[in-house]
């Protein structure tokens, strides 16, 4: 039925590509390309259907659209680097394609992620006729539609919400980032920002934690306060929101790693010169660590994300928790990955079926919040990743 061209073999990627080859009644054809030729081959070798494969820079436009103009795909998902949105989306437009991601653009020389570069493109998918869904994956992704979700049959106003983000897994390494090394980092040296009532407020990095009892075994874990992207579409798009925050677990030992890196510099994200030659030392320390797709034979344990929101239905006030629990070592065994690359890529092809089955139609940028939750959280229960919910009392 439709024709679909994934960018990106990382650790996403692999998933995307098992999963969308599972869904044979929607995707008839697909294409996975990326910077490494091998890796996309690999992949494809672990399949049980043939798909094709090709090597793209997915900087460089001109690439781009002729790969597309030779594939005719339906729709583009991008699960390389944010770094690559403006490139393929670019492309996109210029081809006359859907488009789809995970992670919003981010400058390479800038740890700074805001959607007012992709927002901008607005106009031109209107004007095309084209729909450009941003953030398919956990959170943002799950996270948002979670929420839009609990909108849409629980509450007249959304007053509080608390994203919180678990990794129970462990992997037996002395320190590895569960995605792209780089981007991880990036994400997590940065300061942290919240949204109380009309305004962001800014921490420290770090500097603020609590300790949650998460469900199913998983027990107390502390987590710390971390700005992350899907809040800043979410305090747009839920109604009557005071406060929004986001949460992710970490390790002492995670911790004490980065924050040795860190004193020596090892994080900075700015070229240095070493013997005459330009590096960057978190490009440099990617080198150096495990990579994620690596340490999918390895996870043991589960993710636990999800979100505990309060507002009120009918003039009384309701505290709610929705959230999925998911295993790494089961992923592993499905598609050869690990459990924070399956909850990104399962998404990111229920939010592609999504739209090239019709369900999820429009012309413009969307964020996964503006659309119907409903017949996603359906799929996504049929692709892997079934979700809880629960009422709490105030306690909890
Ligand atoms: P990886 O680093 O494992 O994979 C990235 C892939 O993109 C690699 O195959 C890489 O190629 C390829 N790539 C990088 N640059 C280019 C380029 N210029 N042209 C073509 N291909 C390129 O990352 P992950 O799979 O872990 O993450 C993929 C995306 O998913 C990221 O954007 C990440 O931020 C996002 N993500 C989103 C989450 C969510 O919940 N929303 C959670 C986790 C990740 P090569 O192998 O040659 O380097």
């Amino acid at each position: 039925m439709a024709r679909l061209l994934i960018i990106g073999a990382g650790g996403v990627g692999q998933v995307v590509t098992h999963k969308a080859a599972q869904a044979s009644d929607v995707f008839t054809d697909i294409m996975l390309a990326s910077r490494t030729k091998e890796k996309c081959d690999k992949i494809a070798k672990q399949l049980k259907r043939p798909i094709q494969t090709a090597v793209v820079d997915a900087d460089n436009v001109p690439e781009l659209v002729a790969l597309i103009k030779s594939f005719k795909p339906d729709l583009v998902l991008n699960v390389a680097l944010p770094y690559q949105d403006l490139h393929i989306m670019d492309a996109c437009l210029e081809t006359g394609v859907n488009y789809l991601d995970t992670a919003n653009y981010e400058p390479l020389d800038e740890a700074k992620f805001e959607y007012k570069w992709q927002w901008a493109y607005q106009e031109r998918f209107k004007e095309k006729g084209l729909m450009a869904l941003l953030g398919s994956g956990f959170d943002p992704g799950v996270t948002n539609v979670f929420c839009a979700y609990a909108q849409k049959h629980h509450f007249d106003e959304i007053h509080e919400l608390d994203i919180i983000d678990c990794n129970a897994g462990d992997h037996g390494q002395p320190f590895a980032t569960n995605f792209n090394p780089e981007i991880n980092i990036r994400e997590i040296t940065a300061k942290g920002r919240y949204w109380e009532r009309g305004e962001w407020v800014e921490t420290d990095p770090l500097s603020w934690s609590m300790n949650y009892k998460f469900p199913d075994g998983i027990g107390y874990k502390k987590c710390y306060l971390m700005y992350h992207e899907e809040l800043e579409s979410l305090v747009l798009n839920l109604k009557g929101i005071k406060r929004a925050r986001f949460w992710m677990t970490f390790s002492d030992n995670y911790l004490n790693h980065l924050k040795v890196l860190e004193n020596v510099g090892m994080t900075r994200i700015d070229p240095v010169d070493f013997k005459g030659q330009k590096i960057v030392p978190i490009q440099f320390l990617k080198e150096l660590l495990p990579d994620p797709a690596s340490l999918g034979p390895l996870t043991k344990g589960k993710t636990c994300i999800g979100c505990v929101i309060k507002g009120i239905k009918d003039g009384k006030e309701r505290k709610y928790y929705i959230y999925n629990i998911c295993d790494h070592e089961a992923c592993y065994k499905e598609v050869q990955a690990q459990a924070i690359s399956y909850t990104t890529g399962v998404p990111a092809v229920v939010g592609a079926i999504m739209m090239v089955t019709g369900k999820w139609k429009g012309t413009g940028v969307f964020n996964i919040e503006q659309l119907d939750p409903d017949p996603f959280l359906k799929t996504l229960s049929e692709y892997g990743l079934p979700w809880n919910e629960v009422f709490l009392s105030e306690s909890k």
